[in-house]
């Protein structure tokens, strides 16, 4: 389905600029854009991949993974193709890189009418939007979030940040959750790892989310072994998250495992996460998780003032929460998120 796309101008001649991504896509009349979701049609922009749902589950928020943000909550997530980065040891990269014009028929049409009922009748807390990049669908996400909203329902982008800040501006009426993934605190690393070299925006619109949008915003950092894994990385990300987000904003450390032109990088050592870990702790951040090893004791969180647990998570992201109204039952400290109990 041909749709008018969002956020583009006209440059010389019928060629268009997007103005989605800070990728800002010069594009000729009759090409794609280089995430190969949008197309020039005529001198005007049209995306190719409103409501082609590429994968949808039904999965408690932890999975994001989101930690602080109505633990214990099933949601519906949805996933379309495409991506506007090219991260070498991409997990989805069957969905995220696929030419978009051949691999269309493996999606299927969902009206942001049927997602919000499917959601309802679920009983999920909201909508979340993952797998690929969720701007690659933008003019879609907007509008199923438009709908979950008028039905009360909660929303979230798990995202690389990558998108302009008038893209941000446009969904952030909409939007309750943005998980966003940082690769690493340096170019160098973007460059690497994703064959990103302008990096500034994502930092600014993470900021952004959660101090001008009022968005709760959680970190995660896949520690890819060689890569973005050592200590002065992480220091790095420390830093900043301290200082433009919050020591309140919850980090979420993954395992790395190999995939893709990456499949001959070693899975993340535990002991190395293990170390990050302290250094992320040391750096004054209050909510650290080490993620993708089951049974980790830094699956849990723990009370930023007394050091007890206040959510334990065990297999199949099942919690136990001992926390009450949002405050730790030991010594009554605020814990930040948004929580049902
Ligand atoms: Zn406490």
């Amino acid at each position: 389905m041909l749709k008018e796309a969002l956020l583009w101008e006209k440059a010389m001649g019928n060629a268009v600029y997007c103005r989605l991504c800070m990728r800002k896509c010069l594009i000729d009349e009759g090409h794609l854009g280089w995430c190969q979701t949008r197309v020039n049609k005529e001198g005007a922009l049209y995306t190719l991949t409103y409501g082609q749902v590429a994968s949808m589950t039904i999965s408690p928020i932890e999975k994001k993974p989101m930690y602080h943000f109505f633990p214990g909550s099933i949601w519906l997530t949805l996933g379309g193709v495409g991506c506007n980065f090219k991260c070498h040891g991409c997990q989805s990269w069957d969905v995220s890189h696929c030419d978009v014009k051949k691999k269309l028929p493996q999606t299927n049409y969902m009206s942001p009418e049927t997602v919000v009922k499917k959601a309802k009748k679920n009983g999920c807390k909201g909508i979340v939007f993952t797998y690929n990049e969720p701007t690659m669908w933008f003019e879609y996400t907007l509008d199923v979030f438009k709908k979950a909203k008028e039905e009360g329902l909660s929303t979230c982008y798990v995202t690389n940040g990558y998108m302009t800040p008038q893209a941000l501006d446009m969904i952030s009426e909409y939007l309750d959750g943005f998980c966003v993934s940082i690769k690493g605190a340096f170019i160098e690393s973007y460059t690497r790892i994703s064959d990103i070299s302008d990096i500034n925006t994502i930092f600014s619109n993470t900021s952004d989310a959660k101090r001008k949008h009022a968005i709760h915003v959680e970190i995660i950092t896949s520690i890819i072994p060689g890569y973005n894994s050592n200590e002065k990385e992480s220091k790095e990300i420390c830093a900043w998250i301290f200082a433009e987000l919050g020591k309140d904003t919850p980090l979420h450390l993954t395992r790395f495992f190999p995939y893709g032109d990456f499949k001959d990088v070693a899975p993340t050592p535990a002991g190395l996460l293990d170390n990050l870990y302290k250094v992320a702790k040391r750096e004054g951040i209050y909510y650290v998780y080490v993620g993708n090893i089951p049974g980790h004791n830094a699956s849990h969180t723990y009370c930023q003032n007394c050091k007890k647990m206040v959510i334990k998570r065990k297999e199949y992201d099942e919690i136990e929460a001992i926390l009450r109204e949002g405050h730790c039952p030991h010594c009554n400290a605020l814990i930040f998120g948004r929580f049902a109990f």
